[in-house]
């Protein structure tokens, strides 16, 4: 199977935050890969910005050096590292001063599209937004990407949104969620809008509850003043799970584009109910053979959550009567996310009692080994009679399209082609952050109310055993989180 590549028009996309983590670790290599696969067309280039003073030839060589640290050897390729090369180049800029907006201005071409990724700290993209029209270096057209955290609560998301919407109009704008950049969220709307066989049992009739995990072998790493002001619930919560949260919900779009999907998954967030305090469990990472959680972000007082797990009701005519379980944490037994779907027991079993009854489930695996796997119930073979028996119709990406799925684009990749195609389907409006902010900041203040503590929980284990009684008290069990 050969992935097709989509042709995009000529670019110039300027990165703020050139010399930082992101910027090394994602978005280069991440160009370099669609320049390999002849996505950079024409003259099309990418702009480093940031205060650092250096000339366009360091920022060349440390660019390839990112390369050839963040991406498998048999994707480095010399020659077409040092064709890549040519396409970069520097301007030292400060986001807070007036220095180096003119010489910027020279670099941007006027007539290619133009995108402006803003990888850097949010409280710099108002001061960024300003400068750029300021010294008239964008476009009327041009796109800015925008890199979570979107706001830290209500309150933020708003001014943030408002201070966008100050220079900007809301098409020109891309918050990213690379969550919604992998293969298999894609495919989870493809699973379900591209088939007859689900549709029609997507709801509460034939569902019983639905289980979205996204599991962490790693813990808070350097980002631990970061984290230990946010926690799991803004961390991971109230955007990458409220998003498959949201794509596993939704009704069908009338079309696959940006307004029909985002008006889709507004209505998901807007009708989830209030959680109930009792259905939710904090955790915290106990000092193992790695340090516990109060040790890696130096603060032993700490309350912050690195493991959240909670039950939730989307409020509909489709889901009334359907839980949604939601689990995260750092620190657990295996890397994992998936969405695991379980479907309700047939309504009555023409089998003896003791053959066993089963019920349907549909995972969706976002990583690692991306793929679907249905669970469907078989009679054991053999001679002893009409015994039943789960076998899974496993589907890995990686086995059914060839060696070209294992090699396709990353999130990053895609979003960032998704930006200069103007395609804001995958992306997030701002009245969606601002909805996810509305139901997560009445969660969180419960806590900061109540003191809550979160409950320890051992280093490679499933999170705290409250977690397990969440689903056990309903009659119900978490999937194990295991390495596939
Ligand atoms: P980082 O490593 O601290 O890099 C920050 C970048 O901003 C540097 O290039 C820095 O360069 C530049 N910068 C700082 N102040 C500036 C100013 N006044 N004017 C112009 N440039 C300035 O941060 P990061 O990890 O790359 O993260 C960037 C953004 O992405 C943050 O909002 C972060 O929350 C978000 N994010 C990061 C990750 C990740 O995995 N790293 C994941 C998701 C989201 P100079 O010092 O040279 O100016």
């Amino acid at each position: 199977m050969v992935s097709r590549v989509i042709p995009v028009d000529p670019f110039d996309l300027i990165i703020f935050g050139a010399t930082g983590d992101l910027a090394r670790r994602k978005i280069l290599p991440a160009l370099y890969r669609r320049f390999c696969d002849g996505q950079m067309p024409g003259e099309s280039r990418v702009i480093g910005a940031a205060r650092t003073e250096m000339d366009t030839a360091s920022w060349r060589d440390a660019v390839a050096e990112a390369i050839t640290e963040f991406l498998p050897a048999k994707q480095c390729d010399a020659d077409s590292i040092a064709a890549f090369r040519d396409r970069l180049h520097y301007v030292p800029v400060d986001a807070l001063g007036d220095d180096g907006w003119a010489d910027l201005k020279t670099l941007v071409r006027p007539g290619v599209i133009q995108a402006y990724y803003f990888s850097v700290a949010p409280s710099l993209f108002g001061a960024l937004a300003e400068r750029l029209q300021a010294f008239e270096v964008c476009c009327d057209t041009a796109r800015f990407v925008v890199e979570k955290p979107f706001g830290r609560d209500l309150e933020t998301a708003r001014d943030l949104n408002r201070t966008l919407a100050t220079y900007f109009h809301e098409d020109q704008i891309y918050r990213i969620d690379h969550y919604l950049g992998k293969e298999t969220v894609q495919n989870l709307m493809a699973i379900r809008f591209g088939n007859t066989l689900f549709e029609p049992l997507w709801n509460t009739q034939y569902i019983d509850h639905v289980q979205i995990t996204v599991a962490e072998t790693v813990g808070v790493g350097g980002r631990g003043s970061y984290y230990d002001r946010a926690g799991a619930m803004r961390d991971m919560v109230q955007n990458h799970l409220m998003q498959l949260l949201c794509l596993t919900a939704m009704e069908p779009p009338s079309r696959f584009e940006p307004a029909a999907v985002r008006d889709e998954k507004l209505k998901v967030i807007r009708a989830l109910d209030p959680v109930d305090p009792g259905d939710i469990v904090r955790g915290q990472y106990q000092a193992g053979e790695t340090p516990g959680y109060i040790e890696d972000v130096e603060n032993p007082d700490s309350r912050t959550e690195s493991y959240i797990a909670l039950k939730l009701h989307v409020a509909n005519w489709r889901w009334n009567g359907t839980p949604f379980y939601l689990r995260t944490g750092k620190r657990l037994k295996a890397r994992r996310s998936e969405i695991v779907v379980h479907f309700k027991e047939t309504p009555h079993s023409i089998f003896d009692a003791d053959a066993g009854s089963r019920a349907n489930v549909l995972s969706i695996r976002l990583q690692p080994d991306e793929g679907i796997d249905l669970r469907v119930t078989i009679k054991e073979p053999g001679p002893g009679g009409m015994r039943l028996i789960d076998v899974p119709l496993d589907m890995s990406f990686a086995e059914a399209l060839g060696p070209e799925a294992a090699d396709a684009p990353d999130a990053y990749e895609r979003l960032i082609m998704d930006v200069i195609r103007g395609n804001q389907t995958l992306f997030m409006r701002g009245d969606e952050v601002e909805a996810a902010w509305a139901w997560t900041d009445p969660i969180i203040a419960g806590w900061t109310d109540r003191r809550d503590t979160p409950l320890p929980y051992e280093t490679g284990s499933s999170g705290p055993e409250d977690a397990l009684m969440l689903m056990h008290r309903d009659g119900r069990r978490w999937r194990e989180i295991a390495p596939s």
